[in-house]
């Protein structure tokens, strides 16, 4: 019953008061934690009531150089990139093994900075990170090189490939997924044996804390990572110029985005890049239209529409497209809204600015003659939250059907012809994630093969696995993390040849007239 509720609720929130008294809020920098020099702080707002519920010390430039120096130290004289990956690969396990001990206190920090519902944070981001960090323990021992056949006019050699760390690596992160976003970029870059210094968002600096303190627990060693809470512009920026970094990545907004690749080609570092979607999620016709009703709306609305991967342009087939489109208002008319450590589907946006570009892009849609069928307004008048919204007969002219939203706001627009909805799906300038919902194996195959993204959902959707590659085609980014092919970012290819035969002329045989 609703007392019932109420006490579970309770119970939660006092959880999370909990968990934030035992809260660094600090920089962490060379292994400690320590203020910043200008003592400037910025409050944490929880989304669900707009209100500031912690302090945080907010990083400048003057820590950033701080913080890259003892990366710099660390990665120049420390051990980390020196001692065994075997070792290495240890202290990333532990470090795993600690983010599940304290599964739930991340759980509860991680909504009542974000917002998401706290049996989301149990279910997905918590364990994912630390499922991320043990699969890149596990590569940390296995970074080999190759040995190439080298024989040739000049001579005989064993040549081979070291597969060496890039140095300093600087991290920018979005707020969508504090901890897991952290995690997808830290992972690799340790296991490879980088230093790191990370800005997490400002919206969500809390749980890059708490991760610190289990990093300096599973024993990894002082200035191999400092985290900075900040903003973009200043500490964001201060990391992006550095002299000390050797390599920058960011998954955040492709407008920031071009401003990252082109503070990286200042000094000539590497950039991945990890942007903004607008992916396509094409319904066949010949489907259970219940199923994919259930599927898409999972597909944009999973963590509330914050989600780069969102499937937020929904192709539905003429045939089915009335069925459909009247089922989809229904479901996400039934979508539970309201406080994420009650028994929901949906909490508050992130922050104010998010409500706000959400709300706008809502009026926007039915001026340019989008049909609302549910939802289009903030949901209650206290924090962040949105109502979930649903428009139909949406055009590929149309502003919702060529900008993110990042927000709960379903668009779906309908098809007739294999070739058609291709190169509709296609005609945009990103590129991330995509979606296929049908039964007939050919039409899986040609529409998987042509769609120019980075990843292809096939009667599912928001699938993620460590092992698996994740980035985006076109303007959704550079490079790929998770996965094997994360690693290949985080390290520098040196070839070495070695001269197999004792004196033997490594010169090239020199013409006759030389001599
Ligand atoms: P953003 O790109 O502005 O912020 C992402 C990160 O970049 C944050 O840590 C931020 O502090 C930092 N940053 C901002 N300006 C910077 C600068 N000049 N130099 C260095 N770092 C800088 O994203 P946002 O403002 O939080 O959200 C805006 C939009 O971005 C969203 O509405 C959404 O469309 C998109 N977004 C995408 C993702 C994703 O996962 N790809 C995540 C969050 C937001």
């Amino acid at each position: 019953g609703p007392s019932g509720l109420t006490s579970f609720w309770r119970a939660i929130s006092t959880q999370a008061a909990e968990a934030l008294k035992t809260q660094p809020s600090q920089l962490f920098i060379d292994g400690k934690f320590v203020d910043a020099a200008s003592g400037k702080k910025f409050d944490v707002l929880d989304p669900t009531t707009g209100e500031a519920v912690f302090q945080v010390a907010e990083a400048d430039a003057a820590d950033v150089d701080k913080a890259v120096k003892a990366a710099r130290r660390a990665f120049d004289q420390g051990e980390w990139p020196r001692m065994s990956g075997k070792q290495r690969g240890k202290i990333l396990y532990r470090l795993a093994e600690l983010i599940e001990q304290h599964a739930e206190e991340l759980a509860h920090i991680e909504s009542l900075d974000n917002g998401k519902p706290v049996v989301m944070s149990k279910i997905a981001d918590i364990p994912l990170s630390a499922d991320h960090f043990r699969y890149f323990a596990g590569w940390a021992d296995k970074l080999t090189g190759k040995t190439i056949p080298c024989d040739n006019v000049f001579g005989k050699f064993f040549a081979y490939t070291l597969h060496e760390p890039l140095g300093v690596v600087g991290q920018i992160i979005p707020w969508n997924f504090p901890l897991l976003m952290l995690a997808w970029k830290v992972a690799p870059a340790l296991a490879a044996g980088n230093c790191v210094v990370l800005k997490p968002a400002e919206q969500t600096p809390l749980n890059a804390l708490r991760f610190a303190q289990l990093c300096n627990e599973a024993g990894i060693p002082p200035g191999t990572i400092n985290i900075l809470p900040g903003f973009g512009p200043t500490a964001g920026g201060a990391i992006c110029d550095h002299p000390g970094v050797d390599k920058l990545a960011f998954t955040g907004s492709t407008e920031i985005g071009k401003l990252i690749m082109a503070a990286g080609a200042k000094r000539v570092v590497p950039v991945t890049l990890e942007l903004g979607g607008k992916s396509p999620l094409i319904v066949d016709k010949n489907v259970d239209v219940d199923k994919a009703v259930e599927d898409t709306h999972f597909a944009l609305f999973f963590n509330h529409g914050q989600c780069c991967a969102a499937g937020s342009r929904t192709f539905v087939h003429a045939d089915i497209y009335d069925e459909f489109v009247e089922k989809a208002a229904k479901r996400a008319a039934k979508r539970k809204v309201g406080d994420p450590f009650s028994d929901v589907e949906q909490g508050p946006q992130v922050d104010e600015d998010q409500l706000k570009k959400i709300l706008g892009y809502i009026d926007v849609a039915q001026r340019e003659g989008a049909r609302l069928l549910t939802g289009g307004k903030q949901h209650g008048s206290k924090g962040y939250f949105v109502e979930p919204t649903v428009f139909a007969d949406v055009t590929d002219e149309m502003t919702i059907a060529q900008e993110e939203i990042f927000g709960p706001v379903q668009s779906i627009l309908k098809y007739h012809t294999t070739e058609e909805v291709i190169e509709r799906a296609n005609a945009n300038c990103y590129g991330l994630a995509s979606g296929i919902i049908s039964n007939d194996i050919n039409f899986i195959n040609t529409v998987s093969r042509s769609l120019k993204a980075g990843t292809v959902w096939v009667n599912c959707y928001n699938v993620y696995e460590s092992a698996v590659p994740f980035g985006g085609y076109k303007m959704s980014g550079i490079g790929r993390d998770k996965g094997a092919y994360a690693l290949e970012h985080y390290t520098q290819t040196k070839a070495v040849y070695q001269a197999l035969e004792p004196n033997q002329p490594w010169l090239l045989p020199r013409p006759s007239s030389v001599h």
